[in-house]
């Protein structure tokens, strides 16, 4: 069988002078933004929750970040440990420093805590009996008839509440210009709603 496969192999290395990436989600394999999105929702993640992401009126870059913290890909320090990287973890969101985990830094953390609370607030929004980042965005997404201001603003608010929480923790932990701010809860509120 190994014999088989490497006779194969050298045939196909003869008769193939280039190698070439290939889309398989796409008729003419080329990849498309379009493809990539009706790939991601309709087949592998149909639920209401990523489809929702995806929306014409959110940002494409928080709509890819909001995807990558749904499929547990943001390289929070937890994450990196998970593969082996060595990591002396300190999350940079609270004043008694914990170990930063996706659940800490976005749900239960000084800054997510805090944020969320002014944001629920103001769109009567319960927060879920259990930390988790879904049932937030489900309560959220629940709100609005499609094509509404209100569903524009329901899916956009708690999706750009991540995204500056993600954006600030980054700038504090890889920006050497950072300017240090004194209340960052109050920064991520004003660009949220911006
Ligand atoms: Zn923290």
């Amino acid at each position: 069988m190994e014999k088989e496969l490497l006779e194969d192999y050298k045939l196909l290395r003869k008769s193939i002078s280039q190698d070439k990436r290939i889309w398989p989600f796409n008729c003419d394999r080329i990849f498309t933004i379009k493809s990539f999105i009706q790939q991601s929702t309709d087949t592998h993640n149909p639920s209401k929750i990523f489809r929702r992401i995806w929306q014409i009126s959110i940002p494409s870059k928080i709509s890819f970040f909001s995807w990558k913290l749904l499929l547990d890909a943001i390289p929070v320090d937890e994450a990196l440990a998970r593969c082996h990287i060595s990591i002396a973890s300190k999350c940079l969101c609270c004043t008694t420093s914990s170990e930063e985990s996706l659940i800490h830094l976005f749900v239960t953390s000084e800054w997510a805590r805090r944020i969320l609370l002014y944001f629920n607030d103001i769109f009567e929004q319960r927060p879920p009996s259990a930390p988790n980042i879904k049932l937030i965005l489900a309560s959220w997404f629940s709100v609005g008839k499609k094509g509404s201001m209100e569903f524009t603003v329901f899916s956009l608010t708690p999706l750009a509440i991540l995204w500056e929480i993600w954006k600030e923790r980054c700038s504090r932990k890889y920006d050497d210009t950072y300017v240090w701010s004194l209340t960052p809860v109050s920064l991520i509120i004003s660009k949220v709603k911006q």
